[in-house]
């Protein structure tokens, strides 16, 4: 069963050790965990749906008003909805959730609810990080429109290496049903387990793996769309010069536009070879200087991941393992990579003579600037537990401790700026509540251009909702203006929602909001889909 209130099963629980939790507390002074409202408080909290009864029984599919149906759709996993949760300020859910069991369901659906004035809000795998999930505010019921039961594989063309889904699978399955037959997609973000194509294609995703297999732009080759008012289909070519590509208008839309109830996707057959090799460097400027000379040679690795050197050290101390940890701190430092080392993980992917090769490459680049392989070992490691690390934060709120990251992107020139000005946004906005901060970055999508920027902030929650909602405030605002003002994406793989909405003028400029909000107001001219994300909820046409 999946956690409601926290990240991932139930079943799973990471744990942080003593030596981990004497480290925070030098950082951050001693945590203690506020008391969780239960699920029965919280579900007693829940508005009674607005649906009439007539609504309820003429839906064109079953609706559910069941408080733990509407309370799960309701929330996604940024900052705000768990402390919302935890705290059990419940604050907007949706009226009532519907869940097809065919895309077909679709297309009546939204005519039905257009004519009865709802708002719909489709919900893939509910892992927003952005308030995506959120309810809007305002008179109009909200309906939550699961793609949950939506997974099947519906065809795979071997020969052009396509594979077209109904869009509410998620991750895990999408690979089993691809791998079942030879095939494979590659797209992992961390939240894998849980999010659904159409969920990645909706917000822009990025995988750990993009440098090999493509951003979810790459990958998503076509599909359909049920808009408001018409279906929009979306043929599969492997290139176009006729115009605008449809694609772009999809990707990134946020359920804005329509819901995308098939997708097709580009897939790869599995790799005869996979290594991750972990290096160390000396210090953050050599290692930013050896992923720019990676990315730029072009070598086609899968995966570059650059921790600066606060990260290096808490991955190592909350790792558990303190003597190995110990002994390997001591060979590094005897290697020249001691205090101020980062870590970079490697990923090599492909037959294994180009594994092999991409390696013979990579290393005299990588030696030349210091660098000490470590092998395999800890690729191996990172491997196996690349979804186990997010469990953490359900660990480190048991020891009174909250995360929240923020991401960017930015062309090489700024990255160095970037990472300091986000990191020291995070600490200066805690410290205006008598706080510390313990922020700390990576490089984890290096382009020839630039880089992504990732930055996570660990801080004391606070003794009750409304001083940790104020923490969170002020970390989110600080750290998304200081990405903008430092001239990056408001998000490199997030997406906008609400939670980055205002922030978005700064890349689209003046004209370039107008002509989203033309875009959108063509597809949607009644606001059936008005959900507050990505462009505040906008005047409308009666329906
Ligand atoms: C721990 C953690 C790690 C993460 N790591 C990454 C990462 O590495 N890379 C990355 O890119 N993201 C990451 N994310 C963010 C999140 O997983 C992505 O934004 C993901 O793409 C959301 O997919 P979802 O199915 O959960 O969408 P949801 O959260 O359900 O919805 C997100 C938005 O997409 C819309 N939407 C969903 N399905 C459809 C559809 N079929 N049609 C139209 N609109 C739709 C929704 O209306 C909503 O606006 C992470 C999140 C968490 C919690």
């Amino acid at each position: 069963m999946r956690r409601w209130n926290g990240w991932g099963e139930e079943s799973i629980h990471a744990t942080i050790d003593e030596g981990a939790r004497g480290f925070l507390e030098e950082a951050l002074g001693s945590g203690a965990p506020p008391q969780d409202a239960s699920l029965a408080a919280a579900l007693a909290r829940l508005p009674a749906s607005r649906l009439s009864a007539a609504q309820l029984h003429g839906a064109p599919v079953p609706l559910s008003t069941e408080p733990e149906d509407r309370l799960r759709a309701s929330f996604g996993q940024s900052l705000g909805d768990w402390l919302r949760l935890r705290f059990g300020q419940i604050g907007p859910v949706c009226d009532a959730v519907i869940y097809p069991d065919t895309t077909d369901q679709i297309r009546p659906l939204l005519d039905w609810a257009r004519q009865q004035d709802l708002r719909v809000i489709p919900v893939g795998g509910a892992t927003s990080v952005v308030g995506h999930l959120t309810p809007p505010a305002g008179q109009r019921p909200v309906l939550m429109l699961s793609m949950q039961r939506l997974r099947r594989l519906l065809s795979l063309d071997a020969s052009s290496q396509l594979a077209r889904f109904e869009a509410g699978v998620l991750g895990p399955d999408l690979e089993a049903q691809l791998r079942a037959e030879g095939w494979m997609l590659g797209h992992y973000p961390q939240s894998f387990e849980y999010a659904s194509l159409g969920g990645w294609i909706a917000t822009r995703s990025s995988g750990q793996q993009s440098a090999r297999y493509g951003r979810i732009e790459a990958l998503f080759a076509g599909g359909r769309v049920e808009l408001p008012k018409a279906t929009l289909d979306i043929p599969t070519l492997p290139a176009s010069a006729a115009g605008p590509d449809l694609r772009e208008w999809v990707l990134g839309s946020e359920g804005r536009l329509g819901v995308i109830t098939e997708a097709s996707v580009r897939i790869s057959r599995v790799p005869e070879r996979e290594d991750f090799v972990a290096w160390f460097l000396p210090s953050w400027e050599r290692g930013q200087a050896a992923v720019q000379a990676l990315a730029q040679a072009r070598l086609g690795l899968s995966m570059m991941r650059l921790a600066n050197a606060t990260e290096t050290l808490t991955t190592l101390k909350l790792a558990g393992h303190a003597g190995a940890i110990a002994w390997l701190e001591r060979y590094l430092a005897l290697r020249g990579c001691g205090e101020g080392k980062v870590m970079l993980m490697l990923g090599f992917t492909g037959g294994a003579a180009q594994v092999r090769a991409m390696q013979a490459l990579a290393r005299p680049l990588l030696r030349a600037l210091g660098g000490v392989s470590t092998g395999t070992v800890l690729g191996r490691k990172w491997a196996a537990k690349r979804f186990r690390g997010v469990y953490l934060r359900n660990a480190l709120w048991e020891a009174g401790y909250a995360v929240d990251t923020m991401e960017t992107a930015c062309d090489w020139p700024r990255v160095t700026p970037m990472m300091q000005a986000m990191e020291h946004a995070g600490r200066s906005a805690l410290a205006g509540h008598g706080e510390r901060c313990h922020a700390y970055t990576h490089l984890s999508h290096v382009y020839p251009q630039g880089s992504s920027v990732y930055s996570t902030f660990v801080f004391r929650i606070g003794r009750d909702f409304d001083s940790a909602w104020a923490r969170w405030q002020s970390l989110k605002a600080a750290v998304s203006e200081a990405i903008v003002r430092e001239g990056g994406t408001i998000s490199h793989q997030h997406g906008v929602g609400k939670d980055h909405a205002p922030y978005l003028g700064a890349e689209k400029g003046a004209t370039g909001l107008r002509l989203i909000d033309s875009l959108i107001r063509e597809a949607d001219p009644h606001g059936l889909l008005d959900s507050g994300n990505l462009r505040p909820s906008a005047a409308r046409t009666q329906p």
